[in-house]
């Protein structure tokens, strides 16, 4: 399939054509029709699949087909994103996407002056995107008015749901009451929390698949090294900082705290580094985002909260320091990797207490990771085994007959 058959206005083809698209990855070309057709969509895609495109390219093309009614002034397309930074690339794909039309675009997050956001609530906006908490500040103040919202998209839902943002989107949903679609994205429909929240924003929705963590698996490379502990960690990640087709990668780490203590080190060892972390200024983020795109540095620290969203097309390795809580975040994680049809690879340092998400993990991609041994860097220790778990009636059983002795002992008494 390509672009034109889409059925895409020429102003959006020109445009597409500028950023160098050829043809629509596999979101883009499900999501595209049926979002033209005035249909809700529940969307399984990662980031990296082109799934802002497959918003953003309907959206834009919805607002061609229906211009504005002469006497709404409010904003027609609201895009919610769970980050500053996801928020920032979703604009300007939004920006790039509707360059050659009239439409007027803006961008609403935290960490702004207030006194910016003005001009949002007193021209007239098509597409907005926001993030849900400042924006939800401004419904709150009866600065921002949803009532001529057409469509809401809701970006990297899972996402915002892990972030406790769920209910706010609600409430922006329910605030978006005139809305006539709405397009929900996330990068995985697993999760229990995922399919709950949709049913209660979605009416009667397509649902997509645009790829399984199998397909994902298949353009990075995964493996693994079993670590002793810290130090062991350290040896090895600078055995793979220091090859040569290691060009640009994402070190991630489990807290704030291991940001700063990891940038540190690789410093002092000679690694030029940048670093992201949740409570950083946001020029100072900016400024660290870009010395990474540009090739400045070519490693980047961070945490889960700190890189999401982080859109750079050439990472090389992703390189999990600290093993990620949950295999839906590891998924989240190496899709920093093999961007837009570039292999990737993604590397996980193990130790003995990271089994047990490791299984996991295993689990939700389908396969057993392989483990690798860097010579002179063999971990000293085995395999740590998994506990298994004891079976759930059989724990009921015993705290049962635990309650049981203490009454009787208390009847005695
Ligand atoms: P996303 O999943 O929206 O974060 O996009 C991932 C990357 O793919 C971005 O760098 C986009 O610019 C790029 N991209 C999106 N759509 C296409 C396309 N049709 N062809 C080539 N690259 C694309």
């Amino acid at each position: 399939m390509n672009f034109a058959e889409l059925e895409l206005d020429q102003v959006i083809l020109e445009a597409v054509d500028a950023l160098g698209y050829e043809k629509p990855t596999v979101i883009q070309s499900l999501a595209i029709p049926p979002a033209l057709e005035g249909k809700d969509i529940l969307a399984s895609a990662a980031t990296g699949t082109g799934k802002t495109a497959a918003f953003v390219l309907p959206a834009v093309q919805h607002l061609l087909d229906f211009p504005r009614h002469k006497a709404s002034n409010g904003v027609r397309i609201l895009v919610l994103s769970p980050t500053r930074e996801l928020a920032e690339q979703t604009y300007k794909v939004v920006k790039k996407i509707a360059e050659f039309t009239e439409l007027s675009t803006a961008i609403i997050t935290g960490g702004i002056n207030y006194g910016k956001h003005k001009e949002i609530s007193n021209g007239s906006v098509d597409i907005l995107v926001a993030t849900p908490g400042r924006l939800l500040e401004y419904i709150d103040n009866e600065t921002f008015d949803c009532r001529d919202i057409e469509w809401l998209v809701l970006d990297e839902a899972d996402r915002m749901l892990d972030m406790g943002f769920g209910a706010m989107m609600e409430r922006i949903s329910d605030e978006a009451f005139n809305r006539k679609q709405t397009l929900l994205f996330s990068a995985t429909l697993a999760s229990a929390g995922v399919t709950r929240f949709a049913r209660t924003v979605l009416k009667d929705p397509v649902e997509l698949n645009a790829q399984s963590p199998r397909r994902e698996k298949a353009k990075i490379h995964q493996w693994i090294h079993l670590a002793d502990d810290k130090s062991h960690k350290m040896s090895l990640l600078m055995h793979w900082l220091n090859q040569d087709d290691v060009t640009k990668t994402v070190v991630f780490v489990k807290t704030r705290e291991r940001v700063n203590e990891l940038s540190g080190q690789l410093t002092s060892l000679g690694i030029e580094c940048c670093w992201l972390q949740g409570e950083m200024p946001q020029d100072k983020r900016q400024k660290a985002i870009k010395a990474f795109i540009s090739g400045y540095k070519k490693v980047l620290v961070a945490t889960d909260v700190a890189a999401r969203g982080l859109d750079v097309a050439d990472v090389s390795h992703v390189i999990n320091f600290d093993m990620p809580r949950t295999a839906d975040v590891y998924l989240h994680r190496i899709g920093r990797t093999g961007r837009a049809g570039k292999k990737g690879t993604a590397i996980s340092l193990v130790e003995a207490h990271d089994m047990l998400v490791t299984a996991k993990i295993e689990r939700f991609v389908g396969e057993k990771l392989p483990r690798r041994v860097v010579e002179g860097l063999a971990p000293k220790n085995k395999e740590a085994k998994i506990p298994l778990k004891k079976p759930k009636n059989k724990t009921r059983k015993l705290v049962r007959k635990k309650q049981q002795v203490k009454r009787q002992k208390k009847l005695k008494k």
